[in-house]
């Protein structure tokens, strides 16, 4: 393989030049949202210069540009997640909305009380609240699978909670919190053995490595525009098609009927029927834009970096005296979390924003994990293929600084 040019595809991105506080910017909070290519935001002006205009609606010109646009992208995003079809995509707004449409459109329907739905420790709120929700509403019981001390799923328990009640089971398949990357083939596997359905999240992973939903077989795959190089306000969720046509909508309105009369409505076929209003056209297409340039970078180049500079960055984070890292599973992607003896997670945030590196420091959206590990908060660097060995040294250098600043104290 040649040597990834990391030096080539930061010029990509325009606000890796930014400076803060005096210092060149290293961007080290991918978990939570990426940057742009300059394609995409080319592709983002490109679109309200020569194509914007509602969809489907009208028959003049810029309609048929916008339309065919947005219809390009549903066909490259089903390229990218190795979907069959693009009527297997539908447009949201990101992960968050992709789990509440399932939870309160396919689980209304199907879940009812004493049945049983199954999440991982791991979960992100947005895939903990939803179901927790129609767990209330509908008498259901939310089932949760452990993890071990490194902050893997552990399949021996989590095939213990599978039964015939088993509805639904919804689970990471990259932790924000941890980066822990789940053994996703083999809990597919084993749910549908049990007659269960599967969604499976994917906002940490996709932007990491290549995930072909055939190859998976989940049912639903939900991932979120932002944390893949692509626009804000825009996300994906992935439906198998038999599953998608048996479910009712759950937002009614314009765009989403065949036909209207007051007495009834007869819906279009999916993805239309779920895409009621006038969705994100412009950030649909600066997505399409976003996942192409992804692929002509390719997964397997990303995957292959990244994963070094995580084993060096693991390293050399353990190395600080004072440094406990949290989540230390072998299979791990982008994110190193960890805490530093003496210190607060928001005063190591701080120390770092003022020479200019920017990491999450705080609960991550995933209270339960952090608390699994007897923590609120944790400070979260997180890689994405864009970064460098010399960003890692950053942070280091910073830690080890407040490591002795604190002994000559003391
Ligand atoms: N799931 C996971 C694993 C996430 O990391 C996130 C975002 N931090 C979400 C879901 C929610 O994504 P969004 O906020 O883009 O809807």
């Amino acid at each position: 393989h040649p040597p990834f040019d990391v030096h080539a595809v930061r010029r990509d991105f325009p606000i890796l030049s930014e400076r803060v506080n005096g210092h060149q910017l290293a961007w080290l909070d991918n978990a939570a949202t990426t940057q742009k290519p300059q394609v995409v935001i080319d592709r983002l002006s490109e679109f309200y210069k020569h194509e914007n205009s509602n969809i489907h609606r009208a028959a003049h010109e810029l309609a048929a540009r916008a339309t065919d646009a947005y219809e390009g992208a549903r066909n490259i995003v089903a390229r990218f997640i190795n979907a069959p079809s693009s009527d297997e995509i539908v447009f949201v707004r990101g992960s968050t909305e992709a789990i509440n449409l399932v939870a309160k459109s396919w689980g209304k329907q199907n879940i009812g009380a004493g049945d049983e739905i199954i999440i991982s420790w791991l979960e992100h709120h947005a895939n903990i609240v939803p179901w927790q929700q129609l767990c209330v509403e509908t008498g259901a019981v939310l089932r949760v699978i452990p993890v071990d001390d490194h902050g893997q799923v552990i399949l021996s328990e989590f095939s213990k909670l599978l039964n015939a009640r088993t509805k639904l089971v919804s689970f990471t398949h990259v932790s924000n919190a941890l980066g822990t990357v789940t053994p996703a083939q083999e809990i597919i596997a084993m749910a549908h053995q049990a007659g269960a359905k599967v969604l499976l999240d994917g906002a940490q992973s996709v932007s990491h490595l290549r995930v072909d939903v055939q190859a998976l077989d989940c049912d639903w795959l939900v991932f979120s525009g932002h944390k893949i190089f692509g626009p804000t306000g825009i996300g994906v969720l992935y439906g198998k098609p038999e599953i998608l046509a048996a479910t009712q909508p759950w937002q009614g309105g314009g765009n989403m009927i065949e036909d209207v009369t007051f007495e009834k409505t007869v819906y279009q076929p999916a993805p239309a029927k779920f895409e009621a209003g006038t969705g994100n056209i412009a950030d649909a297409v600066g997505l399409g834009a976003a996942l192409e340039y992804l692929s002509r970078i390719g997964l397997e180049n990303v995957a292959r970096y990244e994963h070094e500079l995580l084993v060096y960055g693991m390293h050399a984070l353990q190395a600080v005296p004072g440094v406990r890292l949290i989540g230390t599973a072998p299979d791990k992607a982008s994110v190193m979390s960890f805490v530093l003896a003496g210190h607060s997670t928001q005063d190591v945030g701080k120390a770092l924003n003022k020479v200019g590196v920017a990491v999450r420091a705080g609960h991550h959206c995933a209270q339960p994990i952090l608390r699994r590990f007897g923590l609120e908060t944790t400070v979260r660097p997180s890689l994405a293929f864009y970064n460098t060995y010399e960003e890692i040294d950053r942070v280091v250098a910073v830690l080890k600084q407040l490591q002795c600043s604190k002994r000559s104290f003391v």
